[in-house]
């Protein structure tokens, strides 16, 4: 019997009777991450890991009804033993490990390789069967250190500051706006912040993750000398805004994974396109699966059949999962677009 199974409301284990980021309202929820297309409203019970927390009721409400474990801890419910273990994605963000009858499952919700400093770095969990993502499932995908995708944005920012012009940075504001603040040169000059990343720097703050003072954008005058020198932190669907205003001369630059194709900065209308993804890339996906020692492999969102067809060249029992999850690189998913735009 498979222990998770695709059902119209979403990922579910028959045996202990819950949802895995189920994108339609149940009654037990297994969160794997905070991003808009895993974490719904609605649910009745929530289970996530617990360095998740805060940010999990900053975006889905106080109240909701949410037990969390501690990474690696056990908890028997029906009959299978579920943990949570590090997937290097965001704050908080977890593969679920399921166990019952001496197999085991992993669902890795969204995953990254390469550690940031900004979240627990992703562990490879040994498995019978493994559910990944594949965002960036095309041999195309290899990222470059983010090292050097930093030393770009300071050296573009460094730039801009010496002529006086503002450098507004889009970018996905939960994850992802942290992850370059946390990386970036925070000397250069000051950091200005859209209204929908300031509340969650605070929640990566309270964390203990260090992320560099930041002024909400909203209280600077147009006028303020500050604003020639500064980096601009702000959503995508930030860019085109009437918000935009309040910049007067500015370059702006775009941090996604899909910067890696060309003609998505052109698209995007913007003057530079930083390659910088919270997903694994091509190389990532494959040693993460092999870590695994899975012979089984079920691949959901993303370069689905490329990678189901390249796993089962290796020899892997692979298939496709169908879910309704999104792509939290490529524009602000409907909840991050209704985040009202408040100081912090
Ligand atoms: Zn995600
Ligand atoms: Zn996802």
């Amino acid at each position: 019997m498979d222990l998770v199974i695709a059902r119209p409301e979403g990922l579910y284990c028959p045996a202990g009777d819950f949802y895995i980021d189920p994108w339609r309202p149940v009654e037990r929820s297994v969160i794997t991450h905070a991003h808009g297309d895993h974490a719904r409203t609605g649910n009745q019970h929530y289970l996530a890991a617990a360095p998740g927390e805060g940010i999990l009721r900053s975006r889905l409400g106080q109240d909701i009804n949410l037990q969390t474990l501690a990474y690696g801890e056990r908890l028997l419910h029906h009959g299978v033993t579920l943990s949570f273990h590090p997937a290097g994605h965001v704050l908080g963000s977890a593969q679920v490990r399921l166990e019952y009858g001496g197999e085991v499952w992993v669902a890795s919700g969204d995953y990254k390789i390469e550690p940031d400093g900004t979240c627990a770095p992703f562990e490879p969990v040994r498995c019978h069967t493994f559910i990944t993502e594949s965002t960036f499932g095309l041999p195309i995908y290899r990222w470059q250190p983010q090292a050097e995708i930093f030393a770009e944005i300071n050296q573009w920012w460094q730039a801009n500051a010496a002529v006086d012009k503002t450098s507004v940075l889009f970018c996905y504001s939960f994850g992802k706006a942290q992850r370059i603040l946390h990386g970036i040169d925070a000397s250069l000059g000051p950091i200005l912040t859209h209204g929908a990343v300031e509340p969650l720097n605070r929640v990566y703050r309270e964390s203990g993750v260090y992320i560099p003072p930041t002024i909400y954008a909203g209280d600077v005058k147009k006028s303020d000398p500050v604003m020639r020198k500064a980096l601009v932190i702000a959503p995508p669907s930030a860019g085109g805004s009437t918000w935009m205003r309040r910049f007067g001369d500015y370059s702006d630059g775009f941090a996604s994974g899909w910067m890696r194709l060309r003609g998505t900065r052109r698209r995007r209308g913007v003057d530079r396109g930083f390659i910088l993804s919270d997903h694994a890339d091509w190389p990532g996906l494959l040693w993460a699966i092999g870590q695994t020692g899975a012979e089984r492999v079920m691949v959901t969102h993303g370069s689905v059949a490329v990678l189901v067809r390249h796993l089962r060249e290796q020899g892997l029992d692979a298939q496709g999962f169908s879910t309704e999850y999104g792509d939290d690189e490529e524009e602000a998913t409907s909840a991050e677009a209704q985040s009202p735009e408040v100081p912090a």
